[in-house]
C-alpha cells in the first residue's frame, strides 16, 4: 500500500525566505498527483515544519516555518482536502514525529511516494528514516525540487543508491 508524503510544501519554502523558482516549478504537477492519489484511494499525507525556538537546524539555517505563523502554512494551491492528514516536524527528518510511523502502519502503508521540498535535505532524511524502518522508496523526480538543479539531482542520487529508491515522474509514480 502506498502513500504520498509531501514535505514541507509550506509558504516559506515554496513562496517565502527559502522559496525557490524550483519549489515553485513543482506545484501544478504536484497539484495534478494528490487529485490522482485521492480518486485512487491513497494516503495523502504532508509533512511540514512547525519550528520553536531551540531547535538546533535554526541554529544553521535561521528562523523558518515557525509554528502558528504564515511562513509554516501549505501553499494556498495544495491545501490538504477531506481525509488527507498532516504531521508537524521539527528537524529534517519527518520520523522525529512518531505518529507518523504510527498512523502509516495503522493504514497498512509499507511503500513512500517522496515529493516536496528539498530533495536533498528534508525529503532525503526523511527517506533514510523510512528506509531504516522498512518502507519501500519512490521518489517523484518531478515532483521533488531543492534550490538548485545540481543539489535536486544530489538528492536523487543518493535517495536511488542509498536507499534503492526508484524516481520516477509523476505520471508515473502512482
Ligand atoms: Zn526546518
Amino acid at each position: 500500500m502506498k502513500a504520498v508524503i509531501v514535505v514541507d510544501m509550506v509558504n516559506d519554502f515554496v513562496t517565502g525566505k527559502l522559496g525557490s523558482p524550483h519549489a515553485r516549478s513543482i506545484v501544478p504537477r504536484l497539484q495534478t498527483l494528490l487529485r490522482q492519489a485521492r480518486t485512487k484511494g491513497v494516503p495523502v499525507v504532508y509533512v511540514c515544519d512547525a519550528h520553536q525556538p531551540g531547535d538546533p537546524e535554526l541554529e544553521v539555517w535561521g528562523e523558518h516555518s515557525m509554528k502558528g505563523t504564515e511562513g509554516a502554512e501549505i501553499v494556498e494551491e495544495l491545501s490538504p482536502e477531506e481525509g488527507d492528514v498532516v504531521f508537524e516536524k521539527r528537524a529534517f527528518d519527518a520520523f522525529t514525529n512518531p505518529s507518523l510511523d504510527q498512523e502509516l502502519r495503522g493504514r497498512g502503508v509499507d511503500e513512500l511516494v517522496m515529493t516536496g521540498v528539498a530533495t536533498n535535505i528534508c525529503v532525503q532524511n526523511t527517506a533514510a528514516d523510512a528506509f531504516y524502518k522498512g518502507y519501500r522508496l519512490t521518489v517523484v523526480e518531478d515532483c521533488t525540487a531543492a534550490p538548485s538543479e545540481e543539489e535536486h539531482r544530489e538528492g536523487l542520487k543518493y535517495m536511488k543508491s542509498m536507499f534503492g529508491a526508484k524516481a520516477l515522474k509523476a505520471d508515473e509514480a502512482l
